[in-house]
């Protein structure tokens, strides 16, 4: 499933709403993300350098809900690949 998503220019973190009550933030807190999968909107802090971008995330909108309703926050923050090479969760389209 395709979702809009926004990378942060300084954490380079990506993070992606849930649902509609989910507000969640990058690593540094720079860019908030809020609105869910339907009425998707972000904030920035002043001068901080974002990217909007289509992530494919391996979930459904019902996983996404779970996620957010249980806490698990298995979903909505796609942190860069570790030195170690560990993979991302969520693959580039755009
Ligand atoms: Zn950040």
């Amino acid at each position: 499933m395709l979702v809009k998503a926004v990378e942060c220019g300084e954490c380079k973190s990506i993070v992606f709403s849930r649902t509609e009550a989910d507000v969640r933030e990058c690593t540094c807190g720079r860019v908030i993300v809020s609105g869910g999968l339907q009425y998707f909107t972000y904030e920035t802090h002043p001068g901080t350098p974002s990217q909007v971008k289509k992530i494919e995330v391996g979930a459904t909108p019902t996983i996404l809900y779970n996620d957010w309703y249980s806490l698990a926050d298995q979903y909505g923050l796609v942190v860069p690949t570790d030195t170690e090479g560990h993979e991302n969760k969520a693959v580039y389209i755009a």
